[in-house]
């Protein structure tokens, strides 16, 4: 099979240029369309000044930190920039530490690995596994609403508190109240991480107007590729804790006897040859939107998920998934979670892709919990959705060939 890959070129002049606009796909009926992809929560498709950034690094690129040779120089330099455009694109106070990891994941399983003992954690179980698990082993009090979090924190012991919220919904795109959980969480005097995986693409994220204490995302939601993310916010807890991976460029000094005196900085945490390109990529991604501006992405995004929603409503037995009902979200970014009666989500995301090559996801979106939950309260079978969402390579075209494709095939039944 071939595909034709096309040049980047924008969707619409108002948003920046995404790669794959327009690649061609094949269908089963021997036709070609141009892909769809409405996927974006998932990954979003690379940015054209991340792939242009990259292929200028790429002859470049040597390891950071230790080498005396031009080409060393050079990625030493890009890395170190990338943390400031990273820490500067969240807001980031100037004593935050701004950890380089692989993704969301990474960041907040090394954040769990560097709570003080007796840490207590309080999460929301319509999260993400990813906000979810990494703190199993540790005191962790579970809640689905801001309004149990002040008895949640009060039933702590006594000693340090987290708490885990999720900037924006992987299921619903709903956005979480974030300032109102930190505020009773300061009441407790404990600390907050905001899960930004899915908030940061659609939304500017302030750790100091949100007076959050850490921050974490992903590149691959953020228009960069894969394999890059960070953690920002208190070096504190960060300096205190062992290193995430033992290994070379974590360590200041290692003994005769192998004992070791672990670096005091953020290379602690970043043990081993870093990801230099994924950095550059990320940090090009951040400073792309920051430069367009997030008036023209959020209008471009609104007026596609309204498109959207009044496209699925009309669509028969379609049921739109949603953590908080009609009150709080008046704002979500572009991300629709659905069910269709006497449909199964597979089959149907499968029939999107190979009849109408159209990306959707299907399944529980890693929000089991959540997923399982909003579907009962929507009175929907079954444990998995269907998951459409919307970001720069979004076209209106997009959301209107899903809605017509939906139509057409609840009519031809299951
Ligand atoms: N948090 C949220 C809200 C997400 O949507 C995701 C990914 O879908 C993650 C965390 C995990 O991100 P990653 O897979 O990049 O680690």
């Amino acid at each position: 099979m071939t595909l034709a890959i096309p040049h980047a070129r924008a969707v619409s002049d108002a948003v920046p240029p995404v790669l794959g606009a327009g690649l061609a796909v094949p269908l089963v009926d021997g036709r070609s369309v141009p892909y769809a992809n409405l996927d974006h929560a998932a990954s979003a498709p690379c940015l054209r000044a991340v792939r242009d950034a990259v292929d200028e690094l790429l002859p470049w690129y040597a390891s950071v930190h230790r080498g005396a040779g031009l080409a060393s120089q050079v990625s030493t330099r890009v890395y170190e920039h990338a943390r400031t455009v990273v820490r500067e694109f969240v807001g980031a106070r100037r004593t935050d530490a701004v950890v380089f990891t692989r993704n969301t994941t990474d960041a907040l399983n090394l954040l769990a690995r560097a709570l003080p003992k007796g840490t207590s954690v309080v999460v929301f179980d319509t999260d993400h596994h990813a906000a979810l698990l990494p703190w199993r082993g540790r005191l962790v009090r579970r809640i689905s609403t801001v309004a149990a979090l002040d008895a949640a924190l009060r039933s702590c012991p006594t000693g340090p508190r987290l708490v885990v919220v999720t900037g924006a919904s992987n299921v619903t795109g709903e956005l979480w109240p974030v300032s109102e959980v930190v505020s009773v969480a300061r009441g407790h005097g404990a600390r907050v991480v905001l899960d930004a995986a899915q908030l940061a693409p659609h939304r500017p994220v302030d750790i100091r107007a949100l007076d959050v204490d850490y921050v974490v995302l992903s590149g691959h939601k953020l228009y960069a590729p894969f394999g890059v993310g960070a953690l920002v916010g208190r070096a504190d807890w960060l300096r205190a804790a062992a290193p995430y991976l033992a290994g070379g460029g974590a360590t200041s000094q290692v003994h005769d006897d192998l004992s070791v005196t672990w670096a005091v900085g953020v290379e602690r945490h970043e043990a081993g040859t870093p990801n230099v390109v994924g950095a550059h990529a990320l940090a090009v991604a951040c400073a792309t939107i920051a430069d367009w501006g997030w008036d023209a992405i959020i209008a471009h995004e609104r007026a596609l998920l309204a498109r959207l929603r009044a496209g699925l409503a009309g669509v028969p037995g379609v049921r739109q998934l949603s953590l908080f009902g009609a009150e709080r979200s008046a704002d979500r970014v572009a991300v629709v979670s659905f069910a269709v009666d006497g449909q199964d989500p597979g089959l149907l995301a499968a029939a999107l892709s190979a009849e109408h090559g159209i990306g959707v996801r299907d399944g529980a979106f890693c929000a089991h919990v959540a997923t399982r939950r909003l579907l009962a309260t929507a009175g929907a079978a079954g444990t998995r959705a269907l998951r459409a969402s919307i970001g720069l390579g979004t076209t209106e075209e997009h959301v209107d060939r899903l809605v017509a494709a939906l139509h057409t095939l609840v009519a031809d039944g299951p």
